[in-house]
């Protein structure tokens, strides 16, 4: 059914506090939580609240949990829909899709419309790499771009989207009054590291040798997202080693079993080398 395609959460329990390392793009972003809490201190002054945020930045690195942490903050439903999902419809669905996620979110306001992968919808228009597949990706970038100028900067709904190419993003996409405000989303360095590790080192059972900051200096390259995973890796293995709590010989198996699984993938996606 389509209305089970976009997951409207209507509690959104994720809050700042579950996204590590990410100091600049947060405070910038609470800007956004501002504008859903309290418009009236904006549009009083004659401000126009921005309709979309584009964040930017490498796989992983925290762009849905940010997105949904502005929810979470703002007590806002969350609405949700990636731009892979386009990618092979039958004509005329994709745009049919937007319009009922903005009917919706529109009906529930003010709330977010997060667009994860926009860059598969949002190419450069006559550009795409797939012949064919173009034409209903083109339809339904318009829709999208018709929906966005078709409500208010006052209707409450705030559109985040999200990519890690916005180089060949459609500049219509980013003009004033659509994507025109951008955040990055990087990847950590060793400090924004050993704060994300201590967010997903909290709900484990862990030996007194665990020291968050030797795992980070042991990471270097990886983005959030493989953090949370060494994490899960090293539970796993410690229970299958049968001990009672994590310790630092499990977090170094986990390390290399995810090195091992970024190398493979690497492999896959460039087999040439
Ligand atoms: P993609 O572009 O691949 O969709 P993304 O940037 O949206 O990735 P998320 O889906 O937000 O990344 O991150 C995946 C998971 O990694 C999160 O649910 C979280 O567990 C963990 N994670 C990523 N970044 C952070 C962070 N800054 N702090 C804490 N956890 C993080």
């Amino acid at each position: 059914s389509r209305a089970a395609l976009f997951d409207a959460e209507n509690r959104v329990k994720i809050t700042f506090s579950d996204v590590a390392g990410l100091d600049e793009a947060k405070e910038e972003i609470k800007e956004v939580v501002d504008f859903l809490k309290s418009p009236d201190k904006f549009t009083n002054l004659g401000g126009k609240i921005p309709k979309g945020v584009l964040l930017v930045g490498p796989p992983g690195t925290g762009k849905t949990l940010l997105a949904k942490a502005v929810a979470g903050e703002a007590g806002v439903p969350f609405f949700t829909l990636s731009g892979s999902d386009f990618v092979e419809m039958f004509v005329g669905v994709g745009a049919a899709r937007v319009r009922d996620l903005f009917k919706q979110a529109k009906e529930k306001a003010p709330c977010i419309v997060f667009i994860d992968e926009i860059d598969a919808v949002g190419r450069s228009r006559g550009k795409g790499a797939m012949p064919g597949a173009n034409d209903e990706r083109e339809n339904t970038l318009n829709s999208l771009l018709v929906e966005m100028d078709g409500f208010a900067t006052d209707s409450g709904v705030i559109i985040m989207a999200a990519t890690n190419r916005p180089d060949v993003l459609d500049p219509a996409l980013l003009r004033p009054g659509r994507f025109d405000r951008q955040i990055s989303v990087d990847k950590p360095d060793i400090v924004g590291r050993e704060a994300i590790f201590r967010v997903h080192l909290k709900p484990l059972k862990l030996a007194g040798d665990v020291d968050a900051k030797k795992i980070a200096a042991q990471t270097p390259g990886f983005a959030g997202a493989e953090i949370a995973n060494v994490c899960n890796e090293a539970a796993l293995i410690a229970a299958r080693r049968n001990k009672h709590a994590i310790d630092m010989q499990d977090f170094q198996d986990a390390i290399d079993r995810v090195i091992g699984g970024l190398e493979k993938k690497n492999k896959i996606i460039s087999p040439e080398e």
